[in-house]
């Protein structure tokens, strides 16, 4: 066992405080790495604030890790001491169930281990996140990560990269291809990035207009202000795709009226409330409306190749882990730009 150094969650109300304890010894298929900076995604806001239920406390939350391997395991083969390495949302799944073999643990159905308000697959052990100094994982859990890139912000890819990218996939997004990115904080700038870098024509859907550049910088060739009723008619029919990374409750309709017939909409943000979709904003036009959650372990790793191959990362806003409540309080006004990463030398 290590001892690990950590910024906790002790209850939904209270800000998080400097904590301590204690990460497993390294098993033979482990890899322990030092933290070196981890993002902060809307997730550890909602789930340290209790929005979706069932919290548990203390909880160090993180889940954009990235550091240097310290340990390894006997059987360790991917990773030696010196390595850069990553681990994102999932720290285990069953690995034998259908979802699995189809390398989506995130949705095994006997129920993946989560990297922190989770348990480990024993369903006894509590899992604890990447606002720490270190953490030990089973190495196919793990991430490889490019030296070309600039770490730190590496770090925001293995949540917020993975869980753009994989939509973008799925829906098979090609050169030409209309998107709409509606939301421009962590997620919505690597939604517009990467469909951005597979040729498709990005428009940003933003509640601030004070965005407009940096979203064109980031790649977007469009922009829509969605506090004026003018771009929903506008840009109506338009859209192969929508990714929709808004936090807070909002009207899906709206949104789904932008889509082209047959277009599809991506839910990604979950806001804490749910909110009623009208059958005739899908049912005129075979329009479609899903979900996607992170993506696999194998798709992670294709995720960081293909961001490496593109030279992309995120855009960060570097602190030290003692700001970590004022940038909460940050993003809850929608001012970051475009994520706030922890640098964990600090603790
Ligand atoms: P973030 O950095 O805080 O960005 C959210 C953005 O949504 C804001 O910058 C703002 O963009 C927009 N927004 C916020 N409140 C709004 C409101 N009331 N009405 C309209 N727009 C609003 O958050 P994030 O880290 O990107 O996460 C976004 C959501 O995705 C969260 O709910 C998070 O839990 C979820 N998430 C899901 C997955 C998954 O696997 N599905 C993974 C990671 C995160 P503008 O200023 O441009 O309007
Ligand atoms: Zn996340
Ligand atoms: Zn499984």
């Amino acid at each position: 066992m290590t001892l690990a150094k950590a910024y906790a969650a002790t209850a939904a109300t209270s800000p998080l405080v400097p904590f301590q304890f204690e990460r497993r010894s390294v098993g033979a298929h482990d890899v322990q790495i030092e933290i070196a900076y981890c993002g902060i995604c809307h997730s550890d806001i909602h789930q340290v604030r209790n929005e979706w239920g069932g919290s548990k406390y203390p909880m160090v939350p993180g889940h954009e890790i990235v550091g240097h391997v310290t340990a390894v395991g006997a059987h360790v083969k991917k990773f030696k001491v010196g390595d850069l390495a990553g681990v994102g949302c999932l720290v285990d799944s069953c690995r034998t169930c259908p979802s699995c073999e189809r390398q989506l643990e995130q949705f095994c159905q006997k129920g993946a281990a989560f990297s922190y308000n989770s348990t480990e697959m024993d369903r006894v052990t509590p899992t604890q996140g990447g606002y720490s100094s270190a953490i030990v994982t089973d190495e196919a859990f793990v991430l490889s990560i490019s030296p070309k890139l600039d770490l730190a912000a590496v770090a925001p890819l293995l949540c917020a990269g993975i869980t753009t990218y994989s939509p973008l996939r799925h829906w098979k997004t090609k050169a030409g291809d209309k998107v709409g990115v509606v939301g421009l904080g962590g997620l919505g700038h690597m939604a517009v990035k990467l469909a951005a870098a597979m040729g498709a024509e990005v428009t940003m859907l933003s509640t601030s207009k004070s965005k407009e550049a940096d979203a064109r910088k980031l790649g977007a060739q469009h922009f829509g202000l969605t506090s004026d009723d003018e771009t929903f008619k506008r840009l109506a029919g338009q859209f192969d795709l929508i990714i929709d990374t808004i936090s807070a409750p909002h009207d899906y309709n709206k949104y789904l009226g932008l889509l082209r017939i047959e277009g599809a909409m991506v839910l990604l943000g979950v806001p804490p409330e749910p909110t009623p979709v009208a059958a005739g904003s899908l049912i005129f036009g075979r329009r479609t409306l899903s979900g996607s959650l992170i993506g696999g372990i194998a798709e992670t790793q294709e995720m960081l190749d293909f961001c490496a191959e593109h030279g992309i990362v995120s855009d960060i806003e570097l602190i030290p882990v003692q700001q970590v409540n004022e940038a909460y309080e940050r993003m809850m006004k929608n001012d970051v730009r475009y994520r706030f990463v922890l640098d964990l030398k600090t603790l």
